[in-house]
């Protein structure tokens, strides 16, 4: 079982076009102040980003943000979060979101969100984490992305051990549950095999 301490989220700095997007992340945001789980994010104040920040707080959850200097800036950075780091680029933020959460979860976002969800997914696919990985698919927004991941492990660019650690669920209780059982990929085997044949 993964203790999760601590979770980061992904999500858009856009509201999208559902009011069930801010609905989602601001129940992400409550659920996890009632759980004692401390939400880790990107450190915005908008979009759903701030939505979630905002819903946590408010129920007397711990907020971490970390945001990059540019973004702050920008004055899109949250003033009211428990604690912000302000690092100097993107990778550093990602690095440091990675280093700080126990596991993380995409709610419906742009490709600020894609792009952190995939680095979480191909550095868990190398072994620089072992932390699980979920996806929130709140109202289908994410069956396209779904399809074309079976797609791609259909045509055998995605390993089903590694197609099968995201973890996808449509309630959210039920995809924390998923991520405190799941088991990391046994990726020590893949790279070994990958070393002698590069095809899979
Ligand atoms: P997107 O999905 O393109 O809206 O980007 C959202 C993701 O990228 C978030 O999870 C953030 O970590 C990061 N991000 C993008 N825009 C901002 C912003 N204005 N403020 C803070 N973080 C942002």
């Amino acid at each position: 079982m993964n203790t999760l301490n601590s979770l980061c989220l992904f999500c858009g700095a856009s509201p999208g076009a559902d009011p069930a997007y801010r609905d989602a992340a601001a129940s992400f945001g409550t659920t996890l102040a009632h759980r004692n789980i401390r939400l880790i994010y990107g450190g915005g104040s908008v979009g759903l980003m701030g939505v979630a920040a905002d819903a946590c707080l408010a129920a007397g959850g711990e907020v971490v943000g970390v945001i990059p200097r540019m973004l702050v800036e920008k004055e899109v950075g949250h003033a009211g979060v428990t604690q912000m780091h302000v690092v100097e680029t993107m990778h550093e933020r990602k690095a440091l979101m990675t280093e700080l959460s126990d596991g993380f979860i995409a709610l419906p976002g742009g490709f600020g969100t894609l792009d952190e969800l995939f680095e979480s997914l191909t550095w868990q696919q190398l072994a620089y984490h072992t932390k699980p990985i979920g996806l929130l698919n709140v109202n289908g927004f994410f069956d396209a992305l779904i399809a074309f991941l079976d797609h791609a492990r259909d045509e055998r660019f995605l390993r089903d051990l590694h197609r099968e650690s995201l973890q996808v669920d449509t309630d959210l209780s039920v995809l924390i549950d998923k991520l405190r059982r799941a088991e990391a990929p046994d990726t020590g085997k893949w790279l070994d095999r990958t070393k002698q044949d590069k095809v899979i």
